[in-house]
């Protein structure tokens, strides 16, 4: 896999030619080739891939050329620059909130929002409940390796709380969210999906209303091509995409 790196020179131009641009257009390119090939070899269909772009390191020129070569998803960690992004970038676009929410930003997101990834407890569930006067797609995050420096439920704890979400019709479980631990040799996160996609499987076959659960979002720069394997069907992918200004 070649991985364009436009680290520290991100943004210059050459005779007119914006250098970041055709990167994200070559890293685009690639990244569709790879969720191709993922698929192929795990016996799915690329359209049930979507790709989301985490342009939390970059300027909203570079969001707005990623959405010229045909991104339709755009992920943001903070409320401040998800509000800078969808306020600049055209309609037709799905707007994802992926980091950790605080309650009180809630109120500042949810008309803007299609995706919330980041629900770990209730009082954001209340919060959400709150604010919102329809159900909002929310993914629950999962903690899968245990990690102390992560957030998100423990596994043990998922079907418990979800079926205490039952309380707030606004938050509609579509799926569960991971972050597997950074690893040199992207192999050895393949664990930790796998275990969300039983997670999520254990709930879907509670066929609860407030809860479909047919989503995972999982997989980022380092280790997409594997989460897809495992059955992501939403990728999240910033620095290789887009580059880390
Ligand atoms: C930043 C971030 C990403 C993207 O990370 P990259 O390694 O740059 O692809 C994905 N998901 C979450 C939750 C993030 O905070």
């Amino acid at each position: 896999m070649v991985t364009l790196d436009f680290g520290h020179h991100c943004g210059y131009d050459i005779d007119g030619v914006s250098v970041v641009g055709q990167s994200i257009a070559v890293n685009y390119q690639m990244i569709q080739e790879d969720i191709q090939q993922a698929c192929e070899r795990s016996g799915r269909s690329a359209s049930d891939v979507a790709l989301i772009a985490v342009t939390k390191y970059v300027s909203l020129t570079a969001a707005e050329t990623a959405v010229q070569q045909g991104v339709r998803h755009i992920g943001e960690s903070r409320e401040q620059g998800f509000s800078q992004k969808w306020e600049g970038l055209q309609q037709g676009i799905s707007w994802h909130f992926i980091g950790s929410l605080q309650s009180r930003k809630v109120k500042h997101i949810i008309d803007k929002v299609d995706y919330i990834h980041s629900l770990d407890r209730l009082s954001l569930a209340k919060e959400i409940q709150k604010r919102s006067d329809k159900p909002v797609n929310c993914f629950l995050q999962v903690n899968v390796s245990g990690e102390a420096t992560k957030h998100g439920l423990a596994s043990n704890d998922v079907l418990p709380f979800i079926k205490s979400l039952a309380a707030y019709p606004n938050v509609r479980v579509v799926g569960l969210m991971t972050m597997a631990p950074h690893e040199e040799d992207a192999e050895q996160t393949r664990p930790v999906f796998r275990r969300l996609r039983q997670l999520r499987d254990d709930i879907q076959s509670a066929s609860l209303s407030h809860a479909p659960c047919t989503e995972l979002s999982m997989g980022m720069s380092n280790d997409y091509v594997i989460a897809i394997e495992e059955g992501a069907t939403f990728i999240r992918i910033g620095t290789r995409l887009v580059g880390h200004a």
